[in-house]
């Protein structure tokens, strides 16, 4: 049985106050233990690879707020930044400058995208490429996968990833069937599930969205190929082919994953990183389909915070730091360290495993695998993720409180880092 040796008890009492004010006692779901069991900790500061609970207590964290932390926490070059930009005011709701330079950094980096819209979360950058897909295109359905998560807006919350698969829920009350009935689903890394979608509505499908490294089922990548075909089926069927990039814009590489594999969709939703920690979002792409969008064109979309001059500075900021030589390289080898060594030391403990990683990005499921989509995923032993989050946390080791999510490491995390986790590890996978 897994010691329970860690004192909580400011976090249990600040979080069961939290629970008469707030949901669940949370501002997001994927925040709470759910899944995991015991209560969430509650954090008080962050820094680096570490963050600090309200009890002291010290972990090397894996979450790094769910991406936006790729060069560790609270860099100083990032708050330096903030500071200067804070002593100019807050918000402006009037073009500034630094919206341009983001800009131009995100079309210089991501292929597809010639043009972009700030907004100021991925859920709002997703609910939006989809309404300019329709007005595009003409046409209402789209396409998702399995276990994808495009944030919470109606017509993406049918199998849906992240939180909803984490507990289990059908597809949200509240989304009309009439909304609903317009997003049809395949499983990831079926080409040819995607084929009779096609073949089944022909001139109805605006297109097809998924996220070209799955994270929201836990790491998945796709399989040769598939994005490919998937570019070749759009093509053909004059539909669009949408890449959310927001967990894997500028995480996979610089410019994404159609960097990384050489496949250009025809619009990309960005968040996460590019706001280095505050709240920002993005779509881009064609410019001719991006020239719908008000007010250059009639597709309505608008923001009063968007563009708002912190987050666009504290964007620039992380994207600097990250364009400089050798990141990328450096995320994947100390990456690549921690999941081998994590899935060495399940297997020497005799448990299934199966994981990967690319760059600073990845998944461990508690099965043989191989894992290509949500129904495989669904196969992990979730009571021995329990264990496993529940043991590494006791460790000091921050991990994400679900088996369908995916870890993240950032520029921060040294080799000693990778040593103390998967030191961690071996004691708890031996007692699981
Ligand atoms: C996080 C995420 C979203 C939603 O972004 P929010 O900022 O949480 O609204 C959308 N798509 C993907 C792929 C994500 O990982």
């Amino acid at each position: 049985m897994i010691g329970t040796t860690l004192k909580t008890s400011k976090s249990e009492e600040i979080f069961a106050a939290a629970q008469k004010l707030m949901p669940g006692g949370v501002s997001s779901p994927v925040r709470a233990f759910r899944s995991v069991g015991g209560n969430p900790i509650v954090f008080d500061r962050v820094q680096g690879a570490y963050v600090w609970d309200v009890d002291g207590n010290q972990y090397i964290d894996y979450v790094g707020s769910w991406g936006p932390a790729i060069c560790g926490h609270s860099h100083p070059d990032v708050i330096k930044a903030l500071h200067e930009a804070l002593e100019k005011g807050t918000s402006f709701g009037a073009p500034c400058m630094l919206e341009n330079v983001l800009a131009e950094m995100v079309i210089d980096a991501v292929p597809s995208v010639e043009m972009v819209r700030f907004v100021n979360s991925g859920t709002e950058a997703c609910m939006s490429v989809l309404r300019l897909m329709r007005a595009f295109t003409g046409r209402e359905k789209l396409i998702k996968f399995e276990g994808c998560y495009h944030g919470h807006a109606d017509m993406f919350l049918v199998k849906a990833g992240s939180g909803v698969a984490t507990l289990g829920l059908p597809d949200s009350p509240g989304v009309p069937s009439s909304v609903a009935s317009n997003t049809l689903t395949a499983p990831f890394n079926n080409l040819e599930a995607v084929k009779i979608l096609f073949e089944e509505n022909p001139d109805q499908i605006a297109g097809v969205i998924l996220e070209p490294i799955v994270g929201n089922a836990g790491f998945i990548p796709p399989d040769a190929g598939f994005l490919a075909g998937l570019r070749e089926l759009t093509r053909e069927h004059k539909a669009l082919l949408v890449f959310d990039e927001v967990m894997t814009g500028f995480r996979i590489a610089y410019g994404g994953v159609q960097e990384k594999f050489g496949i250009t969709p025809d619009l990309t939703t960005l968040g996460k990183v590019i706001g280095g920690g505050l709240p920002v979002g993005a779509y881009g792409g064609r410019k001719d389909i991006m020239a719908m969008v008000a007010p250059a064109g009639p597709m309505y979309q608008a923001g009063t915070l968007s563009g708002n001059p912190l987050a666009m500075t504290a964007g620039i900021k992380t994207l600097e730091l990250l364009r400089q030589p050798g990141t990328y390289e450096q995320l994947e080898q100390i990456t690549k360290r921690l999941i081998d060594g994590l899935l060495q030391i399940a297997r020497d403990a005799g448990h299934a495993a199966c994981g990967g990683n690319i760059s600073g990005m990845f998944g461990l499921f508690f099965t043989e695998g191989p894992v290509h989509n949500f129904e495989d995923a669904k196969k992990s032993d979730v009571n021995k993720f329990k264990g496993f989050h529940r043991g590494m946390l006791e460790q000091g080791i921050y991990l994400a409180p679900s088996q369908f999510e995916a870890g993240f490491t950032s520029l921060a995390h040294t080799d000693a880092d990778i040593d103390r986790t998967l030191e961690a590890a071996r004691t708890v996978m031996g007692q699981i």
